[in-house]
């Protein structure tokens, strides 16, 4: 019998948009476009959040890999269409780096543990690129070549259903001619396919301000992103959105935004921009500072050290609960640590808590008079109580101590829709069921000068 010779390929790059324009999900589609007569998909393409504490990212952190099954004949040529699309398309600008990587096969244990890492910590380009010689059939970068990291720990984090939540989002393009102008986009459409889907919709309203999110703003080439659990539903939420402007193409990817997966490979360390999970004892009262940012100084348990923790301004009602902490309460913390030169000291920056444990407060009030009831007044140190209306003395009495009402309540919080990380999982999704596999349907990307 003759062996069809298959080969699967595994395409990952980042860092080719910069704020001034093109959008590395918008490369992949142009490339999916390219690529897609003489390739077949084996997975949507994934778009992967890393740590979303990197200063030097672009907007997301997001990096792109696509998983594909191509005739060993093609493969030098699927190669070069990848490798040429990234150096024309890519945005150039000195702050943007685009890497490519190429693997074959199966893909390595150490390329699945570099990804976890890039969900967490700072991986810097020499490492990543010492990992590209050794493990890439092929890699290729522009620049500094920082996008070799996104390209790397997006090829090695496959979300496999097995092990990993994920989520799906549908990216719309705008057509040349109407990109720098004015986003036409009906909002309360949006609100109301919102309604319509939910929950298997999310993060397209902002619930505290009622504001839509799905759009970008200005030069970015896509005009609209839902999120949801299944392609399908996407598809359904697109017809749902009315626009008022042609689109170029759609595409479908698969996704670990709002799946929490970074705290799921997440440490109690304290390492500038690395993301953090630990339980947190609050050891003072929280203050609020100027810019309306909410600090306490906590205790890191499993650490016996201590972390000032942070929820700032854009967090907004979430800072109302982290001001109602008290000494001795306790909380399950996640965020990023970022050294803060205003306190010279790292800060825990919260993107969510789950608080576990209240403490006993107390406040101390004079006793009542056993006779008539009136509040009694101290009688001077050490001399007891003495009532002002009839009189009665007590040297005996102790001053009555009074449970404080706690202002709030054992639970989870997180940031509102508009301050969340792309990574942080919404509450909406917190009772829908995992997924324990995915089908690549028909209709999951299209260019419309296809058609
Ligand atoms: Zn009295």
């Amino acid at each position: 019998m003759q062996q069809i010779s298959k080969i699967t390929l595994h395409i990952g790059f980042d860092d080719t948009d910069s704020l001034e324009g093109s959008c590395t999900t918008f490369i992949a589609t142009e490339l999916i476009n390219r690529l897609h007569k003489r390739v077949e998909f084996l997975d949507y393409p994934r778009l992967i959040r890393n740590n979303p504490n990197i200063p030097w990212k672009t907007r997301g952190n997001g990096a792109i890999a696509l998983t594909l099954s191509v005739h060993e004949d093609f493969v030098e040529n699927v190669i070069s269409t990848s490798i040429n699309t990234i150096e024309e398309l890519h945005q150039n600008n000195p702050d943007t780096n685009p890497g490519i990587v190429i693997l074959k096969g199966k893909i390595p244990k150490e390329i699945h543990n570099f990804a976890s890492r890039a969900l967490t910590e700072v991986i810097s380009i020499s490492k990543a690129k010492e990992y590209a010689e050794r493990y890439c059939y092929k890699h290729h970068f522009i620049g500094n070549g920082r996008g070799i990291i996104g390209g790397l720990a997006a090829v090695g984090n496959e979300l496999n259903p097995e092990e990993e939540d994920f989520t799906y989002e549908i990216l719309t393009y705008r057509t040349s001619d109407y990109i720098g102008k004015k986003r036409s986009l009906n909002d309360e459409s949006v609100r109301r396919m919102d309604e319509q889907l939910s929950p298997l919709v999310f993060n397209n309203i902002d619930e505290e301000s009622r504001k839509v999110l799905i759009n970008p703003a200005g030069l970015d080439p896509v005009l609209y992103g839902i999120r949801g659990e299944n392609p399908e539903i996407l598809l359904q939420a697109k017809e749902l959105v009315q626009i008022e402007e042609p689109l170029d193409s759609y595409c479908i990817f698969r996704s670990n935004q709002g799946t929490d997966q970074h705290f799921k490979y997440s440490k109690p360390i304290i390492r500038n921009f690395s993301v953090f999970k630990g339980e947190v004892k609050v050891i003072e009262k929280p203050e609020t500072f100027v810019g309306g940012h909410v600090f306490f100084k906590g205790l890191i348990l499993e650490k016996n050290q201590m972390i000032d923790v942070a929820a700032f301004e854009p967090s907004k009602k979430f800072r109302n609960v982290i001001r109602d902490l008290l000494p001795g309460d306790k909380l399950v913390a996640y965020g990023g640590i970022r050294y803060k030169t205003e306190i010279q000291n790292f800060a825990l920056q919260l993107e969510k808590s789950d608080i576990h444990f209240l403490s006993e407060h107390f406040k101390e009030e004079s006793p009542f008079c056993p006779k008539c009831e009136k509040r009694m007044t101290s009688d001077g140190f050490n001399k007891g109580y003495k009532c002002k209306k009839c009189s009665y003395k007590d040297r005996t009495l102790q001053k009555t101590k009074i449970p404080i009402q706690r202002k709030i309540t054992l639970g989870t919080y997180i940031p509102p829709e508009q301050a969340q990380r792309h990574l942080v999982k919404p509450f909406r999704r917190y009772n829908v069921q995992r997924k324990k596999s995915f089908e690549i349907i028909e209709n999951w990307w299209k260019k419309s000068s296809n058609n």
